[in-house]
């Protein structure tokens, strides 16, 4: 099985803007969207969406927000019984503004995903074995504790170090990391490869958006060029492609092979608008793996 941990967000998507505003000022937007978000959500979802049995580890407001978010969620098969309901706080929210230069602003309310921790993570990693996924759009504790819960359960760690970290990671948490997943701009923030297998990583897969990724083990190095698609829209492309990952893994493939899933589903989710305008199912994935 696949346990995802991360955030849960309500996207708000602004967009036909003439020109971003700078401080004090007010634009309009031509276009205006409400969509489903929120790295270990959109991640969890596309899972689901190829097949994986996979469990969501988060935490929304007790809000009409989060009452859709896991709707739309458990209408996927995500498993949504230890995400956690807030009592205080919302349902994080991100505000995207974007121009017609496809330049974008972001504002993220993290809301009820700062109370995301580690309370469940001993009963539910009792459950046999598999892979756990997080990304850092949660409490650095949260993660740390899960990981450390993973190690010491036989799970393997995916990490997606996205956001890319204010701080360096600790040293402890990249020794309990089995692979690594950040994109250009996240690697570039890291320590360098050999510092991260010094500091205990696995393997490192570094994504280059259309470029494909980069797979490196201490002693190897190998490339995976992209999937050739009429890409539209590339936000999303990365949660996909670790959400590949993680499932190919617990299914048992190997990491060039599960690699090879990640780059499909990546290359499948530029398909349609925002994070969530094309999951990819397991048929495609299977087809544009066929050839
Ligand atoms: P992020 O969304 O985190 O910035 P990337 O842009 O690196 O991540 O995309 C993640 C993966 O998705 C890439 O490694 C690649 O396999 C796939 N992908 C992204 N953009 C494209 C594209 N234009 N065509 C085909 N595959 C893509």
């Amino acid at each position: 099985p696949l346990v995802v941990v991360g955030s849960v967000n309500a996207d708000i998507l602004l967009s036909g803007i003439a020109r971003l505003p700078s401080a004090g000022e007010t634009v309009a937007a031509t276009t205006l969207a409400h969509q489903f978000g929120g790295k270990g959500a959109n991640q969890a979802a596309v899972a689901a969406s190829i097949g994986a049995d996979v469990t969501l580890i988060a935490a929304v407001g007790a809000d009409a927000a989060g009452d859709a978010a896991l709707d739309d969620l458990r209408g996927l098969g995500v498993d949504t019984g230890f995400v956690r309901r807030s009592a205080t706080s919302p349902t994080g929210t991100a505000v995207v503004a974007v121009d017609a230069h496809g330049e974008n602003l972001i504002v993220i309310a993290p809301g009820a995903n700062a109370e995301v921790d580690g309370a469940d993570a001993g009963r539910v990693l009792a459950r046999g074995r598999g892979i756990v996924l997080a990304c850092l759009e949660i409490p650095l504790a949260a993660v740390l504790s899960w990981a450390r819960a993973a190690r010491a359960a036989g799970w393997t760690l995916v990490l997606n170090p996205a956001p890319a970290p204010v701080e360096p990671l600790s040293a402890e948490l990249l020794g309990l990391v089995d692979v690594l997943v950040p994109n250009e701009h996240e690697f570039a923030q890291l320590s360098g490869a050999e510092g991260l297998f010094a500091a205990g990583v696995g393997a490192v897969v570094v994504t280059r958006g259309a470029r494909g990724a980069l797979v490196r083990t201490s002693h190897r190095s190998a490339e995976r060029t992209a999937f050739p698609v009429a890409a539209r829209d590339t936000t999303g492309a990365g949660d996909a492609f670790c959400a590949g990952l993680a499932t190919a893994l617990a299914e048992g493939l190997d990491l060039y092979e599960a690699v090879d899933v990640a780059a499909a589903c990546g290359a499948l989710a530029t398909r349609g608008p925002g994070a969530r305008g094309s999951l990819p199912t397991r048929r495609e994935v299977d087809a544009l793996l066929a050839g």
